[in-house]
């Protein structure tokens, strides 16, 4: 059998099994992707997961909508260490709704702090209240991966500034780097009191760029320098404090 019969036949299976699984309400932009993708995800919670990381700007933008109808935890401060829930440092994304004493508990996502439905979903399309086995929206798995790693959206990030260097306007090259605009030490350093969500922009795309790699190296020494200067400006405050 060749390949392309194979995929039609398999398909066609997953088809049938993703119609009997799937509810009569389910978010038809979901299913549109599903039934158009190269190969066919049997069940609907597949489906969902294939849409949202096929959709990481939306979800990215989606994460942060819902953190800013959450706010931050009253008392709640970014902070980073060894304790539990806490991102190990200033590189990781803050999230309050993970650390213990500000979880919201079963069926509330861990990144917005919102409830969580049916299939992962951010609406209760069902009106079957949460879910209370689920502790992260689809979506929200998805952004996070992307303000963690975000060189593994690479391609869509290029696609996104049409191939052409964020720095120079230049064409984008193979080598090209994914950076933050704000540098994150410098988001630790001299934006720590920005409010909660609004942190998380410094995590999204509102501060990705693409960069070729002799202005990534230009800016990282650029950074090195100005890192340099309010070290030395620190130690002679101190100095003369003293
Ligand atoms: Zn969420």
């Amino acid at each position: 059998m060749k390949m392309s019969e194979t995929r039609e036949l398999q398909n066609r299976r997953a088809k049938a099994r993703l119609t009997s699984a799937t509810p009569a309400i389910f978010p038809m932009p979901v299913l549109i992707h599903a039934l158009n993708r190269r190969w066919t995800p049997p069940m609907p919670r597949l489906a969902v997961d294939g849409y949202w990381r096929a959709h990481a700007i939306r979800a990215d933008r989606l994460a942060r909508a819902l953190a800013a109808r959450s706010k931050a935890p009253a008392g709640w401060i970014w902070r980073v260490g060894p304790e539990p829930g806490l991102p190990a440092t200033f590189r990781d994304p803050p999230a309050p709704y993970r650390e213990p004493q500000f979880s919201r508990g079963p069926g509330t996502c861990c990144v917005c702090g919102q409830p969580v439905y049916r299939f992962g979903w951010h609406r209760d399309l069902w009106d079957a209240g949460p879910n209370r086995r689920a502790s992260w929206h689809t979506a929200c798995v998805v952004a996070w991966r992307l303000w963690n790693a975000p060189s593994d959206h690479d391609r869509m990030l290029r696609r996104l500034q049409s191939r052409r260097c964020a720095q120079s306007g230049g064409r984008l090259w193979k080598t090209a780097e994914i950076d933050h605009r704000v540098p994150l030490f410098q988001v630790w350093s001299e934006r720590r009191d920005t409010a909660w969500p609004a942190l998380l922009d410094y995590w999204g795309l509102p501060n990705l760029q693409v960069i070729n790699r002799d202005a990534h190296a230009a800016k990282c020494a650029e950074e090195a320098r100005y890192r340099g200067r309010s070290r030395k400006a620190m130690v002679d405050a101190i100095a003369t404090a003293g």
